[in-house]
């Protein structure tokens, strides 16, 4: 006898909502049936490991099989399976109150669910979701146990029968009538990409079929030494073994780099990976990658996938990282998180905010060791990393201080130092340790070359950023400053004191029109050089900051600071020391002369004083002739 019902006496509004889901995501009911089919298979190996089932083959396998001339696809698994009651009871009971439950609070969340950013976790809806693309229905399945098979069947409008059913094998099969307006889900490329994406990585080999399709062939050799076509032998769709899974010592770094490739469609190599394993209570794994950028402008936008126990939920979860982290590639599986998540949820939660937590330690780890034990690595993929590590340095004082022996700054001759190494090589025994470095190696490079005939090294920091890194680093570290090559006048002179000469300083006040500059005349290192411009860091920051101020739109009219600008000429230099017995017009355009390549040494000159340049220069070199 057949048994009859009507789901929709409880329910009279489940089965037009599951049909008219406004969801926008319709895919997941598959994801919904293999996560079903899988649970099925984990609950028998679970039994025949306790001994309660007996003499049970593991070959656990589920289809996902299409046949476009019944226009019906099927999701079927060799695992616990279903007796009558069970049915009844999972099917008729459980799963129909587990979705209205979905539902109703579907309906009450309904700015979460909106959108493609809408709920994370879409578990909830389970079998019933099958409804969101079929007309129909079926159950086939017989459970492990000797009870007989059973036969379900129900329409979209609710009503069901339940006979005994004529499957022979353990397992069930969940068959779905497709309707009329959902046939895409007939196309094996739509069922291939949704497997793809939710179901890669699950622990049971899945397989996809389409009836009636052969599978292509390959040559081989019989034993009579005939050549014959052979089928290719079916393979899963997904990787049972996902290398987050595995214990990290058992992964090598072809493994991790093959991965990142095959799930993030990278061909580069990432820069390098971590792989978490966090234990009770956080209880999460994932590999995460530093990917490499190509370029300046491509987008920093990165990629993380999370999972729950192995099944897809959603991509990038921009809640489980801090801003400054972002662009990083990687898988994270949390079974902790709950089924159903929303942006919101993961947004306040502490559960996630313990997870950010724990992976920012670990980047952190990560580059200390790489500065500790792989530093050749390391510096080889500074360029690449810098820019996020400085921006986290100064995003996360935290972030700071657990890297800040780790920051390296590479120097005009390619070498790259920490603060520590820096300091052990130029500032020894010094209490006030001083840091050099320029904004432009190439427009600097009359300052640098003076260092560098000390033996002091000079560092680039020719980010827009750094100016505020470097203000980091100066918190961060007791009596280390940072000044730029122009910026200290005691370390440009060369051994001699000063000079005093009104008429000369008066000469270059009037040269460079700027009656707030102060001239000094001091010996320098290299005779070459007749000046150098020198504006205190102090002032030039101001300057600055002022600047990034306005950019923004502030007025900032109110703060002004004088630049701090001191010229020196060099006594050292025949040519000042000629400059004073030169007739008054020529020692003018000298003077002018003079300064402006002093200027030249630290700054781009503006077009007006560029063509004012050129013009002294032809006069000037007319009267060589
Ligand atoms: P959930 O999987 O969240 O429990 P579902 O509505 O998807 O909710 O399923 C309800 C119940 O039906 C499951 O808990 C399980 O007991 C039973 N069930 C569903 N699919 C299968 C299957 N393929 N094999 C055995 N039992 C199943």
């Amino acid at each position: 006898m057949a048994e009859k019902g009507g789901i929709s006496v409880q329910t009279e509004h489940i089965f037009p909502v599951i049909k008219k889901w406004l969801y926008s995501d319709k895919d997941i009911f598959l994801r919904e049936l293999v996560s079903n089919a899988s649970d099925a298979i984990m609950k028998l190996r679970h039994l025949s490991a306790i001994g309660e089932a007996k003499n049970i083959d593991d070959n656990y396998s589920i289809w996902v099989v299409i046949d476009k001339e019944k226009k019906t696809l099927s999701v079927s698994d060799n695992g616990i399976g279903m007796t009558e009651d069970e049915v009844k009871k999972y099917i008729n009971q459980i799963a129909l109150s587990g979705a209205l439950d979905f539902i109703q609070k579907y309906d009450s969340d309904a700015e979460d669910a909106k959108g493609p950013d809408g709920i994370i976790g879409h578990f909830g809806l389970g079998f019933y979701s099958s409804f969101m693309v079929a007309e129909r229905v079926n159950i086939s399945t017989k459970s492990y146990t000797d009870a007989p098979a059973v036969f379900w069947t129900c329409t979209d409008d609710g009503e069901y029968e339940m006979v005994q059913g004529d499957r022979t094998s353990r397992g069930t099969e969940i068959t779905m009538c497709v309707s009329e307006s959902e046939l895409e889900y007939l196309e094996k490329s739509k069922i291939a990409e949704i497997l793809g994406k939710y179901c890669s990585f699950m622990q049971f080999p899945i397989y996809l079929e389409v009836v009636g399709e052969e599978l292509p062939k390959h040559k081989e050799t019989d034993a009579q030494g005939n050549e014959i076509e052979v089928m290719d032998e079916r393979k899963p769709i997904n990787d049972t073994e996902p290398l987050w899974q595995k214990n990290p010592s058992q992964c090598t770094d072809e493994e991790y780099k093959e991965f990142y490739k095959k799930v993030f469609y990278d061909w580069n190599d990432p820069l390098f990976y971590i792989h978490i394993n966090a234990d009770y209570p956080l209880n999460f794994k994932g590999i995460l990658y530093f990917p490499r950028l190509k370029n300046e402008y491509e987008s920093l936008e990165g990629q993380v996938k999370l999972f729950y126990n192995r099944v897809f939920v959603a991509d990038n979860i921009k809640e489980v990282l801090p801003d400054y982290l972002l662009m990083l590639k990687g898988v994270l599986d949390c079974p902790e998180l709950p089924l159903n998540v929303s942006r919101s949820y993961l947004q306040g939660s502490a559960y996630v905010e313990k997870i950010a937590n724990h992976i920012v330690k670990k980047v952190c780890d990560k580059l200390n060791s790489l500065f500790n034990v792989e530093r050749e690595n390391y510096e080889k993929c500074w360029s690449d990393i810098k820019t996020f590590v400085e921006y986290a340095c100064i995003r996360d004082k935290k972030f700071f201080d657990k890297v800040k022996d780790s920051l390296i700054f590479k120097t005009t001759d390619g070498e790259y130092l920490s603060v520590a190494e820096y300091n052990e090589n130029a500032n020894k025994d010094k209490t006030e340790k001083v840091i050099y470095y320029t904004n432009d190696p190439v427009q600097q490079a009359v300052y640098v070359n003076l260092f560098k005939a000390r033996g002091i090294p000079t560092v680039v920091l020719e980010h827009v950023m750094d100016s505020q890194f470097i203000t980091s680093i100066e918190q961060g570290f007791e009596n280390t400053k940072f000044m730029r090559v122009d910026a200290d006048a005691s370390a440009l002179k060369g051994e001699g004191d000063a000079d005093k000469n009104e008429a000369l300083e008066k000469l270059f006040i009037e040269a460079s029109g700027n009656d707030k500059m102060k001239v000094e005349i001091s010996p320098l290192a290299d005779e070459k050089i007749p000046a150098l411009l020198n504006i205190s860091e102090q002032s030039r920051r101001f300057e600055e900051m002022m600047h990034l101020y306005r950019l923004s739109g502030e007025d900032v009219s109110a703060y002004s600071m004088p630049q701090e600008a001191t010229l020196i000429l060099n006594s050292n230099s025949a040519l000042i020391k000629k400059l004073s017995s030169a007739d008054e017009d020529l020692a003018k355009q000298l003077s002018k002369h003079i300064y402006t390549l002093a200027l030249l040494g630290q700054r781009k000159l503006s077009a007006a004083e560029l063509s004012e340049f050129v013009e002294t220069s032809g006069k000037l070199m007319e009267k060589l002739l």
